[in-house]
C-alpha cells in the first residue's frame, strides 16, 4: 500500500522579489513498511521534501498524499492534528527539553496526544527495554551521552506508533560507531514493527543500510534504486 505519494509537486521559496525554486516537479511514491534514504548533496532539496511529507510545510504545486491524506487540502490545525497524529519526526539535534526525565521527554507526544499515564509510561519503558535504555528513565539529558539521546528522541518519535518515521540527516553530528547503532536500531524497528521510515542524508553509511536511494540533484529527482540483495 502506497503511505506517501507526491505528485508534480514543486515548492518554491519567496525571498523579497526573488524566487527559489527547491524543489520541480517531483513524483514519488513510498510503500508502507520501506526504510528510505533521499540522498543528495547539500542544497539538493531533501530537507524541503522532508518537510512536505510530514506536513511541515506546504507545496507551491502538486498534491502530497500522506497516510491516507491530502495534506495541501488541510486547513493549519488538521495539518497539526496530522503531525501529531501521523508522523514520528526525529530532529538532528535531539530537541530534548533538559529539565525533564528522559522518560518525560520519551512520552511528550503521548502527552500531547492525551494518552493516560499508565499506557504512557506502559510503551515508553517497552520501548527503553528495546533499546537498553532500562534504568536510565530518570536521567535528565544532560546526564546522557549524545547516543543514549538520539536514542531517547528515537523512543519519544517511536511511542505514539506513527505511521512514518522522518529523520532528516541522523547521523549528521554522530561518530562511525554511534551512527551504525543508531541504524541498526531503526532497521531492526522498521522489520519488527512495519513501520516506514524516511531519512535525508548524504552519508554512506546511511546510504549503505537504506533499502531504497533517491538521489537528488537541484531539487529534482535524479535515480531511485532498491536493494537487489
Ligand atoms: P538540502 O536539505 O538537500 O540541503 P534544502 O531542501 O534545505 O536542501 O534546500 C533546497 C534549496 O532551497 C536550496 O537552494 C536552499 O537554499 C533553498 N531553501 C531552503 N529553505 C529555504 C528557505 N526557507 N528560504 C529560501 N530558500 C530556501
Ligand atoms: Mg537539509
Amino acid at each position: 500500500m502506497a503511505l506517501i505519494e507526491l505528485q508534480q509537486v514543486s515548492k518554491i521559496y519567496r525571498k523579497g522579489r526573488q524566487e527559489i525554486p527547491a524543489v520541480t516537479d517531483f513524483d514519488l511514491t513510498i510503500q508502507q513498511g520501506e526504510f528510505t534514504v533521499l540522498a543528495g548533496p547539500s542544497g539538493s532539496g531533501k530537507t524541503t521534501v522532508l518537510n512536505l511529507m510530514g506536513g511541515l510545510d506546504r507545496p507551491s504545486h502538486g498534491s502530497v498524499m500522506v497516510d491516507d491524506r491530502r495534506l495541501e487540502t488541510l486547513a493549519d490545525g488538521a495539518l497539526a492534528d496530522f503531525r501529531l497524529q501521523s508522523i514520528g519526526f526525529i530532529f538532528q539535534a535531539y530537541n530534548l527539553i533538559p529539565v525533564l526525565t528522559a522518560e518525560e521527554n520519551a512520552e511528550f507526544i503521548l502527552l500531547l496526544q492525551g494518552v493516560p499515564e499508565k499506557e504512557r509510561r506502559r510503551r515508553v519503558d517497552d520501548l527503553f527495554k528495546k533499546l537498553g535504555m532500562d534504568g536510565l528513565q530518570q536521567r535528565r539529558p544532560n546526564d546522557l551521552s549524545g547516543g543514549q539521546q538520539q536514542r531517547v528522541a528515537i523512543i519519544r518519535a517511536m511511542s505514539a506508533a506513527p505511521a512514518l518515521i522522518i529523520a532528516d540527516e541522523p547521523t549528521a553530528n554522530l561518530d562511525t560507531k554511534t551512527s551504525r547503532n543508531l541504524l541498526e536500531i531503526m532497521q531492526e524497528l522498521n522489520t519488527s514493527t512495519g513501520t516506514t521510515f524516511v531519512f535525508s542524508s548524504h552519508d554512506p553509511l546511511v546510504i549503505e543500510y537504506a533499502s531504497r536511494v533517491i538521489g537528488l540533484k537541484d531539487g529534482v529527482l535524479e535515480n531511485d534504486s532498491r536493494d537487489c540483495a
